[in-house]
């Protein structure tokens, strides 16, 4: 397959936009278009070997090919990035698509990115009623760093209340892309889908590799499957990768056999070959899930070349505590996790003990709801029951002796004791917010980046309907309810996007421990800025004592801060009269229960504080 008859490229475009929907018809119109042409003359002009060709036939039941997790389905986002291979014919020419489909939220950015370094351009999808919204702007502005051409294409024109003309204004302002011949579509009912493809094989320039140069692939993507193993997604760079080839990492210098290679259409189908231009799957002899390492460039053994620039490591930013609800299932529960983050390089994984709720994992993830689809797909791939603790982000704390050290874990926050002894400086993570919203609902949102101690930096009106904003936040504020809260206020209309700032000082922040009859639970502590801290720990105290049950004896629920306690509620023990049942009648009988009772109570004293966090609360007390 010569290759300037190969086209590179992905879909951006802000959630529920349509990327998903638009996949779909692009992989149908392909399929379709091979049932059209004769199948004989393609074979014959193609040099991979495959039967006759169908991308996905419009017959079959297809919603969605290319989101294939449950999770993904459910929450109508893309988290795992997908690619597929489709032929279209093209001015009599068989060209070969290779569409890569990126995740489009917000946490998954690190993903996007990599899954643009293996394409040459990209589809910027925007929904004709909503306009651009602030995953939009954020992924054009990642595919607009990278140097892809960028073809902007309207959906959703059927909506009643779709402002096509309205959208195509923002892009210009915004963007400043051409729209002079912009496709407006349906994804949905395939309205003009078919004006797509000529512009992707006109505009998009194809990959510049030299098929006979040394070998240089590219490896983007990973994934776990549980038949064959690790499975890599490779962009051909340059020269020819081939079955039984011996091959070797450029990051750990390891030895490879390429044990079968072909592209996605959409499933795996084995071709024998790859070569320059080309992206496919590779399979080779990986032991661990962690040999693959996202960014790696892979040669030929004895023919090193240099390698690709690699990817700057994604950097989780929450992190919780993530517990077996049975204490017997924490050996199943960590192979899971190992596979699971297979799929998923961003996920840092730690072992860790907590005095409540046993053996268990401290997890980092790139957002909140980065996590949440973690333990979804934990629960529902793996069939787990976990308890997730409530998220942290990394705090740095700098020493009186000049030393600092990150905390990850509020159990490893200093004590107010030694903050005032031994700490010198408390940094926590800033972010910067991108918000676009409506007019209408402006004064909400400024009020709740206030509440949340952010900063406006910067005021803009996008139209004269909608206003975009940046705003330097804590990240600590926007890991809990803040995308609640905003799309609440906004009615849903606002959208919120977010980058990395680096560290800044703050001096006002607080851990918070939770005592039950005294004793602190470690995995309910919680680091809170300083204004939080009153309500938060009567609120933490009223929610404890409400989810947990009464006890034969009585229970102190406290948070406090250092040795100053917030609040307190207590739950009366249960009045149990035992001997009412006896009828008066056997008087030792009577002893031996009380005593019986007395004994119970003691026991239950020792273990219930620490036990019945795991065994009578609700396991979503730990989400509040
Ligand atoms: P994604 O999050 O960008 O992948 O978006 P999806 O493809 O999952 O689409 C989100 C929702 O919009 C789904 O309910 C689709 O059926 C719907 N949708 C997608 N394209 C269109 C369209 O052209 N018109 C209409 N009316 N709905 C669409
Ligand atoms: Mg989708």
């Amino acid at each position: 397959f010569p290759a300037e008859n190969i086209r590179n490229f992905s879909i951006i475009a802000h959630v529920d936009h349509g990327k998903s929907t638009l996949a779909d018809r692009l992989l149908e119109l392909t399929g379709e278009y091979q049932f059209l042409c004769n199948s004989v003359a393609l074979i014959q002009s193609i040099d991979v070997f495959m039967s006759p060709l169908e991308t996905i036939s419009p017959k079959r039941d297809n919603q969605q090919v290319l989101d294939k997790l449950t999770v993904e389905r459910e929450r109508g986002i893309t988290v795992k990035a997908q690619t597929c291979s489709m032929f279209y014919k093209f001015n009599e020419k068989q060209y070969l698509l290779n569409l890569i489909d990126t995740p489009g939220h917000v946490d998954f950015n690190y993903e996007v990115s990599r899954s643009l370094a293996a394409c040459q351009g990209t589809l910027l999808l925007v929904d004709a009623s909503q306009g651009i919204q602030a995953q939009t702007a954020a992924n054009f502005w990642l595919a607009f760093n990278q140097d892809l051409t960028i073809i902007p294409v309207i959906n959703k024109i059927d909506l009643e209340a779709a402002d096509t003309e309205r959208v195509i204004n923002q892009i210009e302002n915004s963007f400043e892309l051409d729209t002079k011949d912009i496709c407006r579509i349906s994804a949905k009912s395939g309205l003009n889908v078919e004006d797509i493809l000529p512009i992707v094989i006109e505009k998009i320039p194809p990959p510049s590799g030299d098929i006979n140069g040394l070998l240089k692939a590219f490896l983007f993507d990973s994934w776990y499957d549980t038949y064959v193993g690790v499975i890599c997604l490779m962009a051909i760079v340059d020269g020819k990768l081939q079955k039984g080839d011996k091959i070797v990492s450029a990051h750990s210098n390891l030895k490879y056999d390429v044990a079968d290679i072909g592209i996605m259409h959409p499933e795996r189908f084995s071709t024998e070959y790859l070569h320059a231009g080309q992206v496919g799957y590779v399979i080779l002899n990986m032991k661990i899930a962690s040999e693959a390492h996202i960014g790696d460039t892979f040669y030929h053994h004895k023919h090193p070349v240099d390698p690709l620039p690699g990817f700057e490591p994604a950097k989780p930013m929450v992190f919780a505590g993530i517990f077996p609800i049975d204490a017997n299932e924490f050996n199943r529960l960590d192979e899971s996790i190992t596979k699971l983050t297979l799929n998923d390089a961003s996920v840092s994984v730690q072992k860790e003990t907590s005095m409540a709720l046993g053996q268990g994992w401290r997890i980092g993830f790139l957002g909140t709801l980065h996590m949440d689809v973690f333990r979804q797909r934990l629960e529902e791939e793996y069939d787990a029951s976990v308890i997730v603790t409530q998220p942290t982000v990394p705090y740095k704390i700098v020493y009186r002796d000049g030393t600092s050290k990150f905390v990850r874990n509020p159990s490893e926050f200093p004590e107010q004791n030694e903050m005032s002894n031994n700490v010198v400086q408390l940094q926590e993570p800033m972010v910067m917010a991108t918000i676009i919203v409506p007019n209408e609902y402006l004064g909400n949102v400024m009020d709740l980046c206030g509440a949340h101690r952010g900063e406006q930096i910067e005021y803009n009106s996008l139209d004269e309907l909608r206003v975009m904003m940046r705003y330097a936040l804590p990240l600590a504020e926007i890991v809990t309810d803040f995308h609640d809260e905003l799309k609440s206020r906004s009615s849903g209309y606002a959208s919120f996007d977010y980058e990395d700032m680096g560290y800044q000082t703050s001096d006002v922040v607080k851990k918070m421990n939770v005592l039950i009859n005294k004793k602190p639970v470690d995995a309910l502590a919680a680091i809170l800025h300083r204004s939080q801290v009153a309500t938060v720990g009567r609120d933490w105290a009223k929610k404890l004592s409400d989810v947990i049950p009464k006890q034969l004896y009585e229970v102190a629920i406290q948070t406090a801060i250092g040795g100053k306690i917030v609040a307190r509620e207590t739950i009366p023990a249960i009045r149990k009269n035992v001997t009412a049942k006896c009828y008066g009648g056997d008087v030792t009988r009577k002893m031996k229960l009380l005593e019986k009772q007395k004994e119970g109570k003691k026991k239950m004293k020792m273990i219930g504080k620490m036990n019945l966090i795991m065994n009578e609360i609700d396991v979503h007390l730990l989400d509040f």
